[in-house]
């Protein structure tokens, strides 16, 4: 396994085994984990095998911007995981949301996006495409129907995430690549919230798969990473544009993250046991007018998140009854719980949406995208799941 865009072959081994036992070549010293390449650029034999590289005749590592041994790990695990032929490990998040839509689109091409996606996907949308004259339509999470009537000639791409931040909002995926196949549109799927562990959009018809691996991959907020997988030949693309362009995963993180790839199924189903007792806890609570979370079966979509997910999330959001001043009196009563802008880390973090990360939207724009007043989203984490409620609790009891 080396670098440029190797095409991984699927495996029989279950996610786990997978997870754990996909590894670079031992070097010489015969470690048995794999060690940290921190080199930015790799030596060649002679002038020949230079050249011979130089030309992309041989498939080795050349310069640390196009592939390292810590990024080809980071980025087989993922294609394994999601079912994807091959992919390419970003800085960032966004770094992989960017970079695949600007080795895709042209000038004038048009998106079809979700109306709930992460609030720098949206500043893309509104802030930047139109320099390339890049229009964005919007569909509704209950309107997938709709799409039909938004393609133009021009339209290029479908995107959306599932579940939606922060308001937990289900996509019908199956739905998704359907139309996608139908008007032969690139489907893709920000998969970060669900983690490979829980869905795997491919299955369902994405063309490309997103991560965000600074939330659950990484799962313990220390780094920030991305990566695109998906088919060989829109990788392809987006590779050349990333190997030019520089957002290169760095082998520090693309290392911390394959390590945390190993504990990815433990971890994940841990997190949504706790949050679906967090979710339970808050639905029982006099205070709370509204529980979202997709494996409670009074989520509008609970039979769809069955369907498409093996379990519910880490994430739960939840209304307080009071609106926007309840909500900032009981981020203030929070004692144990962290109030961060992270999601997916192994500490319990609270969230007010309509008074931080979306105060910017307009009140129709954060209704737009489910996000009410009162709002609170929690991404539950790893702590034993009796603190977390019992903070949550004492802090209900302050607020309202
Ligand atoms: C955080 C996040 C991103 C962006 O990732 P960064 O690593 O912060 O750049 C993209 N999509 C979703 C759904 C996210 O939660």
């Amino acid at each position: 396994m080396y670098n440029r865009i190797f095409k991984i072959e699927q495996s029989l081994k279950a996610f786990e085994t997978n997870a754990i036992r996909t590894q670079v070549e031992r070097s010489e010293f015969l470690e048995h984990t794999t060690p940290l390449y921190l080199t930015s650029s790799y030596v060649f034999e002679d002038a020949e095998d230079m050249r011979a590289s130089f030309a992309e005749e041989k498939d080795r590592n050349i310069y640390s911007r196009y592939s390292n041994p810590n990024t080809s790990e980071f980025i087989a695990k993922i294609c394994l995981m999601e079912g994807a032929e091959t992919g390419f490990a970003f800085a960032s998040g966004m770094a992989a949301v960017f970079s695949t839509f600007a080795a895709l689109l042209n000038t004038g091409d048009h998106v079809i996006s979700s109306a709930s996606v992460f609030g720098s996907t949206q500043s893309l949308y509104k802030n930047v495409f139109p320099k390339w004259q890049i229009s964005t339509s919007y569909f509704k999470v209950n309107e997938i129907e709709r799409i039909e009537s938004l393609i133009q000639p021009n339209t290029k791409i479908i995107y959306a995430e599932s579940p939606t931040n922060p308001a937990v909002d289900i996509l019908d995926l199956e739905l998704l690549g359907k139309i996608a196949k139908k008007h032969h549109l690139i489907l893709i799927i920000d998969n970060c919230f669900a983690t490979p562990y829980l869905q795997q959009p491919i299955k369902f018809g994405a063309h490309l798969v997103i991560h965000s691996a600074t939330k659950l991959i990484d799962g313990q907020g220390r780094v920030l990473g991305g990566i695109t997988v998906g088919s060989a030949i829109l990788i392809e693309k987006i590779y050349l544009f990333a190997r030019i362009t520089g957002p290169a995963l760095s082998p520090f993180n693309a290392w911390i993250l394959s390590k945390s790839l190993e504990t990815l199924a433990v971890r994940v189903e841990k997190h949504c046991k706790n949050a679906l007792k967090v979710a339970k806890f808050l639905e029982r609570h006099p205070q709370v007018t509204l529980v979202k979370y997709p494996f409670l079966k009074s989520h509008p979509q609970y039979h769809l998140a069955k369907k498409q997910m093996k379990r519910g999330g880490n994430v739960v959001a939840f209304e307080i009854k009071g609106g926007i001043e309840a909500g900032r009196l009981f981020l203030n009563a929070i004692k144990l719980l962290t109030l961060s802008a992270n999601l997916g880390d192994a500490r319990t973090i609270v969230t007010h949406p309509a008074s931080t990360t979306h105060a910017k939207l307009l009140e129709e724009e954060r209704l737009e995208a489910g996000i009410t007043p009162g709002m609170v989203r929690i991404s539950v984490g790893l702590e034993n799941v009796k603190d977390i409620i019992n903070d949550l609790n004492q802090a209900l009891e302050r607020c309202c």
